[in-house]
């Protein structure tokens, strides 16, 4: 049997599919006919007992962070408030009257999560944690397997509809031998999740979510391809992947072209701990620091303080190296409740980004200053832009507020097409662009990032994108003649990270490519093949193309090492 779907991260492997478990539903009001309180009770001790004694020994198995987060859920499995209140909610004399054990576990869990969350700050941060528990209760009771990534000793192939962020973010590469889906696009964030991890993955890949436990398959990440019953030419093309992974796993901290054209190669990080890792493999810096991500489950703003250590723990690793901070992207599908309305009808099209900024002022001036102090407190080159900015007036004004907090270089985002189609003037009001290629083609296309069924058309390989693209390098250029100023335009989507389109990026006049550290070696490899009248001339013939698999075959025939490669 065949899968087929959108290659997000190269890499070729065989292994037994685990499917994701579906996720916990709420159990149906009303008492088990014929239970009675007092068996009800104890099945909910029982069942808390077992979660509590699975999540030990997973504890005592685990090591680092991932064993301290095990202990502290376990600890939480035998919660008085939880499991007492559950049990007092079986008492008939309860408004509702008589529950399931089920039941009583769901609204004790529901009732202690509300408290949590009423306290607010790192009380109300744990709520997600007892709603977690609450899931592992209710499966246990009703012989469900325990929500979330299976835990399993031996590696396998990840099956799944999609994945939600916490659980990707619980994805452990060590285990997990790749990823496939039938959800999802190759812009959503469990794609540019399953890409920061190096983890082989395929998304929007239909009927996958139907394997059965254990059935062994191939994964070629590149071609998007999922094979059962892998024959020996499978195993092998595994094989050679596996050897010669090693040759493709360092960046030398220098991307440039084959005629010695410099491209630096910089990355996309969130954290601290990715800066660092950031820097361990070679970036030159960084491209996107997407501050929202270590803000996403915060029901309240974070403190002047809380901002200035989060983002100097990122500045510290990259001294007299370029940092470019992007301020909050909240919105669509990174709500944050203390900027976004989660009520929008249209949330991709709405108070998002930059926007936020007139529907909650203060947020973004505060965040400004913030970045100021960080900055002036280490030696990284710090540059900040803003998310989602539509029009040149955006662009002046967001400048404006950067250059008075003290930042001196303040640029945009180009990821609306209304950007990359005035650049001349939004860069004549900006010191540099970033081009958002994931947004700029759902802008374009009119396509949802999220939705596998469109993922054909969230294709960055897009002829109308690469139009975008060049459009804004163009205005770029325009802007820097008429104001005697350079002005770079970088890429920082994920279509930086393609090798091949990494190569049609730099002859469309790209200046620097951000992408996840992961992709630093491939991407250098390939672009110092090609000198760069070479890559201008692929961009051109990708330009000229009608479709995307057109401007995807033709760059890519003209590459044979990305073949050699595996890439
Ligand atoms: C983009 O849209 O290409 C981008 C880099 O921003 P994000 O993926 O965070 O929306
Ligand atoms: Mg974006």
């Amino acid at each position: 049997q065949q899968f087929h779907g959108v290659g997000v991260t190269a890499g070729r492997v065989v292994g037994p599919v685990l499917q994701m478990p579906a996720p916990v539903r709420e159990p149906a009001a009303g008492p088990v006919p014929g239970a009675s309180a007092e068996a009800e009770a104890e099945r909910i001790r029982a069942a808390s007992k077992a979660v509590q004694a699975g999540l030990r020994a997973r504890a005592a198995a685990a090591a680092g962070d991932a064993r301290g987060v095990l202990e502290a859920t376990a600890l939480m499995a035998a919660d008085p408030m939880l499991v007492k209140g559950a049990v007092k909610l079986l008492d008939p004399g309860t408004p509702g009257g008589a529950r399931s054990a089920e039941r009583a576990v769901w609204e004790s869990g529901a009732a202690v999560a509300e408290k949590l969350r009423a306290l607010g700050g790192y009380m109300a941060e744990r709520a997600a944690d007892v709603l977690d528990v609450r899931a592992r209760i209710v499966a246990e009771l009703s012989g469900a397997p325990a929500p979330g990534i299976p835990d399993s000793p031996a590696p396998f192939v990840l099956a799944a509809h999609d994945l939600a962020p916490a659980d990707t973010a619980t994805l452990d590469p060590g285990r997990v031998l790749a990823l496939v889906t039938s959800g999802g696009g190759p812009q959503s964030h469990t794609a540019i999740l399953a890409r920061a991890l190096g983890l082989p993955a395929v998304v929007a890949a239909p009927g996958v979510q139907d394997i059965p436990d254990g059935t062994e398959v191939y994964v070629d990440g590149a071609a998007g391809r999922i094979a059962t019953d892998p024959g020996d030419t499978e195993r092998a093309a595994a094989a050679a992947w596996a050897a010669r992974a090693g040759a493709l796993a360092a960046f030398d901290g220098t991307g440039r072209l084959a005629d010695g054209h410099r491209i630096p190669l910089l990355a996309n990080v969130a954290t601290g701990a990715e800066a660092a890792a950031a820097a361990a493999a070679g970036a030159e810096g960084v491209g996107l620091l997407r501050t929202e991500f270590a803000f996403l489950d915060r029901p309240t703003e974070p403190t002047h303080d809380e901002q200035v250590k989060a983002y100097g723990a990122v500045f510290e690793h990259f001294p007299h190296k370029k940092v470019v901070i992007r301020t909050l992207d909240a919105g669509a599908d990174k709500p944050l409740p203390f900027l976004t309305d989660t009520d929008e009808p249209n949330p991709a099209l709405g108070v998002r980004g930059y926007r936020t900024d007139t529907a909650t002022p203060g947020v973004l001036a505060r965040q400004l200053a913030a970045i100021a102090e960080a900055a002036a407190a280490h030696h990284a080159e710090v540059w900040v832009m803003a998310p989602m900015v539509s029009t040149p007036e955006e662009a002046a004004r967001f400048a404006a507020l950067a250059h008075d907090a003290g930042l001196p270089t303040a640029g945009v985002m180009v990821e609306v097409p209304s950007a990359a189609l005035t650049a001349a003037h939004v860069l004549a009001a900006a010191d540099f662009a970033s081009l958002g290629t994931n947004d700029l083609t759902q802008y374009t296309m009119a396509a949802d990032r999220l939705l596998a069924p469109l993922a054909a058309l969230n294709d960055p390989w897009q002829p109308a994108v690469l139009h975008l693209v060049k459009a804004t390098t163009d205005g770029a250029a325009h802007a820097a003649a008429r104001t005697g100023t350079p002005k770079p335009v970088g890429v920082c989507g994920e279509s930086a990270a393609d090798p091949a389109l990494a190569v049609v990026l730099a002859g469309l006049g790209a200046t620097t490519l951000s992408m996840t550290p992961r992709a630093l070696p491939a991407v250098a490899h390939v672009l110092a093949t090609v000198t760069l009248p070479q890559a201008q001339e692929l961009a051109a013939a990708a330009l000229a193309a009608p479709t995307a698999a057109d401007a995807r075959t033709t760059v890519r025939d003209r590459l044979p090492i990305l073949d050699q490669l595996g890439l």
